[in-house]
């Protein structure tokens, strides 16, 4: 007997016909020995359409009761799959967030699990359940309802699939895997049947889309997660870990595993700021204070005693860091502060490039070739990240997917 994690995301569950899907995809799961735990985002945009209602309310709504609001969304969708499975003749349970003892902290809004006390799904398993499981939620100590950040469902099921040791985990959303790099962006790139969870770290990070806490999640308790489509057999892409030493021999694995994108950039410089110690804490203290993630970060080689910063946060949060910043830059009689909205990054990812050199001048010299300037430059042990003008990046990334050949993958 295995024991399976299932989960839906919300475009698999958006009305009665997909609920069905999903529901007939859970019960194909459980045929034979197989018990499954499955848990479902909201249906469609519901959590956009709860904001919304909310922000017609009021332009700040009460944390507290925000999270009360978001988690019906998933509380419906689970509902609605319980329905839709004892409709098909099986035996199905919905519960909570809290219900499953998914235990959290109390940051409501984006609450970190603290705990997750199973018996209660265990129970219902044995009982000869299928347990379905309102994905994005928990509870605190005190009983009160928390949200575990937007797109946390993959959370809520990795956790799952570690608290009750299943196999793996199974993500079904609205497309066949996790792709070489964005197909809008660059029409070649293709599915991969796998990638390490390191890799997939660094593309959830960058652009690929699913919840990067679940990834970081599944690395730690060590849960291979399997990314397919509810709409379709494709076999998907497994995040797992991966040993280079494990491959056949003549299998040798491309090095450079994905293209990552991230459109929302914006970069902030800060000019002639005078060279000592503490200017950059007295810059990036009062940013965090203020809740603004700064990303890339560049200080020049100081002349004649200043230097310029430069740094990107988020497009949604150029306006406020620019008015953090200026005051900032005021106070210590820097120069002026220049601003460019129109960012993207684009990065090349793969645990193969450890200890590889050449990469990066591969990199640059591909952008160079095809006429993109790299505006800045970051790295970690298995990406290179360049900074580059948006309206280029459809260009640098397909430079650069064929470039490093991930095609002959
Ligand atoms: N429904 C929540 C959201 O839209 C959680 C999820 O989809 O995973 O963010
Ligand atoms: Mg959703």
């Amino acid at each position: 007997m295995s024991l399976i994690v299932q989960k839906y995301g919300g475009s698999s569950l958006a009305n009665s016909d997909l609920i069905r899907n999903v529901a007939k995809r859970i019960s194909n799961a459980s045929e034979g020995d197989n018990q499954v735990v499955a848990t479902v985002s909201a249906m469609g945009d519901s959590t956009d359409n709860l904001m919304d209602i909310a922000a017609q309310i009021t332009n700040s709504p009460n944390p507290r009761e925000l999270d009360v609001l978001l988690s019906t969304g998933e509380l419906q969708s689970c509902a609605l799959v319980c329905m839709a499975l004892q409709e098909l003749g099986k035996n199905a349970v919905s519960l909570s967030g809290g219900q499953a003892g998914i235990i959290t902290d109390s940051r409501f809004g984006n609450a970190k699990i603290s705990n997750l006390a199973t018996n209660r799904i265990e129970m219902e398993l044995n009982k000869g359940n299928i347990v379905v499981v309102a994905g994005f939620q928990g509870i605190t100590d005190e009983l009160d309802i928390t949200t575990l950040g937007r797109g946390a469902s993959d959370l809520t099921a990795v956790a799952l699939a570690a608290g009750l040791k299943a196999e793996r985990c199974e993500i079904y959303t609205d497309v066949d895997g996790i792709f070489t790099a964005d197909p809008r962006l660059v029409p070649s790139a293709y599915k991969m049947d796998e990638i390490g969870i390191e890799e997939m770290l660094e593309m959830a990070n960058y652009g690929a889309k699913m919840n990067p806490r679940s990834i970081e999640l599944g690395m730690v308790f060590n849960v291979p997660i399997l990314v397919s489509s509810s709409m379709n057999e494709s076999s998907g892409t497994l995040i797992h870990e991966v040993n280079d030493m494990d491959m056949k021999v003549g299998e040798i694995r491309n090095r450079v595993r994905g293209i990552a994108t991230e459109k929302d950039v914006a970069k902030i410089i800060v000019y002639s700021v005078v060279d000592r110690p503490g200017i950059a804490s007295s810059l990036f203290e009062p940013l965090a204070q203020a809740d603004i993630s700064v990303d890339v970060i560049v200080q020049n080689s100081s002349v004649e005693g200043t230097t310029d910063l430069t740094f990107t946060v988020k497009q949604s949060q150029l306006n406020k860091a620019a008015l953090v910043v200026k005051k900032v830059a005021d106070d210590l009689g820097s120069g002026q502060i220049g601003i460019d909205e129109d960012l993207a990054k684009v990065s090349v990812v793969g645990t193969g490039m450890q200890d590889s050199p050449g990469y990066a001048a591969k990199m640059f010299k591909t952008l160079a070739s095809a006429g993109i300037n790299i505006e800045m430059i970051t790295t970690s042990e298995i990406r290179i990240t360049c900074i580059v003008k948006v309206s280029e990046l459809s260009k640098a990334a397909s430079a650069l997917h064929d470039a490093f050949e991930i095609d002959f993958n």
